[in-house]
């Protein structure tokens, strides 16, 4: 029952107590000469219960709030000439005091006796974690102060914390979308670590460089943002350890060039995962400096870097299914997708939207004179100059063997065909290089926009892949669309005739 009503958090039950007392102020003063009884004896049950949680602070939050209320009733309810009346309430002042300090000293004795060995309590708190070595204090005041104040703070309740991480595992190692897990590890942490801010930071090992991957929208305004080159953030990266603001205050060795008078986060820890490194957490504003926070967090972090890892990993596969391997460029079935809801988008808000579409010319000719590997190194470079050429807007793929295309949203098709023609050139003029060999291709190009007769998808690509083969019937290597197809009297052609190939 002792570890039951320890395990009730004592502030729950000051509150209960500072709710009670105006009421039971404001009763007892209606009654003449009462002072403080009726408050003393409607405080007495929550002071006891808040006295048998042992925590010093809530105690002697409970013990003012009582003295104040029994006071204040003695005097609204005897008068302020502070006689009988007076001394009988600092008698139950007294009296409440010895009683809350009584069952304090019994409640530590009892819960020393129901621990079980292998519990970790507050009093165990300064055995250092096997990652790190313990506190170095500066002097014995220090000692004695720190120590003061970790038998104040609440202990852990293994039974609810193991049920927590179970939840958190769970959860983390299901939820494959980053999108979802950061938001879910920032929340769980917060409930776990009882802290007001806690950010996640990925680390990017190809620049070297932290980022909040949450959307502009999702971040919190931060006051301590970590680095990776210097300060907290390079320490950690560096030495792969949690960094404390408590432990750098007294260890020489955790001051990690931190500025002391900026903003300090209260804890930073590294994001591992089989040896890699996967980013940080930055824990802000905690309710309350416990000696388990390093623990927790060492625990918290190693089940969020796995689920990261995963995340990371299961993004990394869902992006290698939406591209071709050769080029990188999207294949034809993300194609589709994007083409599809960029159609819609369009539509629904009227602009402009348009295709370019193309075929190597004679490519077989490049297989058969240089070989496939020179086939699939022009493939790659034609990739590069498709990208260098067309804005960042465009949705470019690789449709089929050799043939590429780009959706342009935002672009008519006279710009469009201004695009293409610069490609086409720089694809003419490009000295392709293949195993010492130079060699030299063209392309032609279908141009459509949505528009008349284009509303859908597959009209759009319809008129854009018909416009290309026009291109190739009239002579290969240019540009076509249906207002160049209609001067050069292709019309026919771009309306669904029938090309060679
Ligand atoms: P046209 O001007 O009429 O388009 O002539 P073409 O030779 O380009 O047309 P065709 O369709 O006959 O040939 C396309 C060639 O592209 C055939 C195929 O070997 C080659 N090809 C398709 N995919 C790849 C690839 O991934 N790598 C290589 N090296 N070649 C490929
Ligand atoms: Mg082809
Ligand atoms: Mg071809």
């Amino acid at each position: 029952m002792v570890q039951s009503l320890h395990n009730t958090h004592p502030r729950r039950l000051v509150l209960l107590t500072s709710a009670l007392a105006p009421l039971a102020v404001f009763w007892g003063a209606h009654w003449q000469g009462t002072g403080g009884a009726v408050t003393f004896a409607s405080l007495l049950l929550p002071i006891v219960m808040v006295s048998v949680s042992a925590r010093t602070r809530w105690v002697f939050a409970a013990l003012a709030i009582g003295a104040t209320g029994v006071l204040a009733e003695a005097i609204l309810s005897g008068g302020p000439d502070g006689g009988t009346g007076g001394r009988f309430a600092v008698a139950l002042v007294m009296e409440l005091i010895i009683l809350s300090g009584f069952v304090t000293t019994l409640a530590r004795c009892l819960r020393g006796a129901v621990d079980e060995p292998g519990h970790h309590t507050a009093g165990d708190a300064d055995q250092p974690s096997p990652a790190h070595s313990g506190p170095k204090l500066g002097d014995q005041a220090a000692a004695a102060a720190s120590a003061e104040e970790k038998q104040d703070v609440d202990a852990v309740r293994f039974p609810e914390l193991l049920e927590t991480l179970e939840d958190i595992g769970r959860f983390v190692s299901m939820n494959l979308d980053l999108d979802t897990l950061v938001p879910a590890i920032v929340s769980t942490a917060i409930t776990s670590l009882s802290c007001r801010t806690c950010e996640v930071y990925l680390w990017d090992a190809t620049g070297r460089t932290l980022f909040n991957p949450l959307s502009p929208e999702e971040q919190k305004p931060s006051d301590y943002v970590p680095h990776a080159e210097h300060g907290i953030g390079a320490w950690v990266i560096r030495q792969r350890l949690i960094w404390t603001r408590e432990r750098a205050l007294n260890d020489t060795n955790f001051q990690a060039e931190a500025d002391f008078n900026g903003p300090l986060p209260d804890a930073v820890a590294p994001l591992t995962a089989g040896g890699d490194l996967l980013g940080l957490i930055v824990v802000s504003h905690l309710e309350q400096l416990s000696p388990d926070l390093e623990r927790m967090l060492s625990t918290l972090a190693n089940i969020y870097g796995l689920g990261i890892k995963n995340a990371l990993l299961f993004r990394r596969v869902e992006e290698m299914a939406r591209r071709d391997g050769l080029t990188g460029l999207y294949n034809h079935a993300t194609f589709q997708q994007e083409l599809h809801s960029l159609v819609q988008q369009a539509v629904a808000e009227g602009a402009p939207l348009s295709l370019v579409m193309s075929d190597v010319d004679f490519f077989k000719n490049v297989n058969d004179d240089f070989g496939h590997q020179a086939g699939d190194d022009v493939l790659r470079e034609l990739a590069r100059l498709w990208k260098a050429a067309l804005p960042d807007s465009a949705v470019i793929a690789r449709y089929g063997g050799e043939e590429f295309i780009a959706a342009l949203p935002g672009i008519d098709e006279h710009q469009s065909s201004e695009l293409a023609e610069f490609l086409r050139q720089s694809i003419a003029e490009h000295p392709f290089l293949s195993n010492g060999a130079q060699l030299s291709v063209t392309a032609s190009f279908g141009v459509a926009e949505l528009g008349d007769g284009t509303q859908r998808t597959d009209d759009l690509v319809r008129v854009a892949d018909q416009c290309l083969y026009a291109a190739k019937n009239a002579g290969r290597n240019r540009v076509t669309s249906r207002s160049t197809a209609a001067a050069l009297s292709l019309e026919s052609d771009c309306k669904g005739g029938h090309f060679i190939r």
